[in-house]
C-alpha cells in the first residue's frame, strides 16, 4: 500500500494521516462518466480497452453522473452541447474532477478561428483540473492525465475541501468585480 509517512509495526498496524488515507482511497478508485463528444472519445475508448487497460489504475467508467467523480471531456464542445455538459457536471457529487482531453476541449482546437459554433475551451463553462494536449491525444496521454490527476488529489486536505475553496474563490472574485 503506497501511503506516504506510514509506519508498520510487528502486529501489522499502519499509522497514517486521515488526509493520506482518504486521498489514497480516492486516487486509486477514480470513476469517470462514460460519455464522449467527438473523435477524441475514440482514443478514450481505446484507453479503456484491453491493450491499455485503465482498470489497473482503478479507473472504471460509470453510466451515471451520480456515481462518477471524474468527467473526461473528450471532443469538441459545441454551444449546443455546452448546456448538457454543464448539467452533467452539476449532477456529479463532490469531490469531482474534470480532465479536458484534446485541443478542441482545451481551446477550441481546429475550430479556434472560424468555429462559430464551438466553445473555445471547456474551462469557460466548468472548472478543469487537468489538460491533456493533442489532436487527438493517444491513450497513453490520457493515462498520463490520470496520473497527473492522482498527483492533484494526493495534495488535498479535508481541512480545506476543494468545493469550499472554489466557492470562496468565486465569491472573492465577485466581490472584487463589484468593488
Ligand atoms: S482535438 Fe482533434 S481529434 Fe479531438 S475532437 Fe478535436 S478535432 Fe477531433
Amino acid at each position: 500500500m503506497n501511503i506516504p509517512e506510514n509506519k508498520t509495526g510487528e502486529g501489522g498496524v499502519i499509522v497514517t494521516k486521515l488526509d493520506d488515507l482518504l486521498n489514497w482511497a480516492r486516487l486509486t478508485a477514480l470513476w469517470p462518466m462514460g460519455f464522449g463528444l467527438a473523435c477524441c472519445a475514440i482514443e478514450m475508448m481505446g484507453a479503456y480497452g484491453s491493450a491499455y487497460d485503465l482498470d489497473r489504475f482503478g479507473v472504471i467508467p460509470r453510466a451515471s453522473p451520480r456515481q462518477s467523480d471524474v468527467m473526461i471531456v473528450a471532443g469538441t464542445v459545441t454551444f449546443k452541447m455546452a448546456d448538457r455538459v454543464r448539467r452533467l457536471y452539476e449532477q456529479m457529487p463532490e469531490p469531482r474532477y474534470v480532465i479536458s482531453m484534446g485541443s478542441c476541449s482545451n481551446c477550441g482546437g481546429p475550430y479556434w478561428e472560424h468555429g462559430y459554433h464551438v466553445v473555445k475551451g471547456v474551462d469557460r463553462i466548468i472548472p478543469v483540473d487537468v489538460y491533456v494536449p493533442g489532436c487527438p491525444p493517444r491513450p497513453e496521454a490520457l493515462i498520463g492525465g490520470f496520473l497527473k490527476l492522482q498527483e492533484v488529489i494526493r495534495k488535498e486536505t479535508i481541512r480545506a475541501p476543494r468545493a469550499v475553496q472554489q466557492i470562496m474563490a468565486k465569491r472573492q472574485a465577485e466581490a472584487i468585480a463589484q468593488a
